[in-house]
């Protein structure tokens, strides 16, 4: 799991899953909160909340 590595910048319009690193629509992903700039997809965000659940 990376956290890391923003490229690309500005446009809104795709972001990169900071767990998976695919490229998806804004629309398609969350922003954590209080981590500006890292994006979860779908999928992963339902993982990392089973996960924190479980914790
Ligand atoms: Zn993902």
């Amino acid at each position: 799991m990376r956290f890391l590595g923003r490229r690309g910048a500005a446009t809104t319009e795709r972001v990169t899953c900071g767990c998976c690193e695919r490229d998806l629509p804004r629309s398609a992903v969350h922003e954590l909160g209080g981590t500006q700039g890292v994006f979860l997809c779908r999928r992963c965000a339902v993982w990392v909340a089973a996960r924190i659940g479980r914790a």
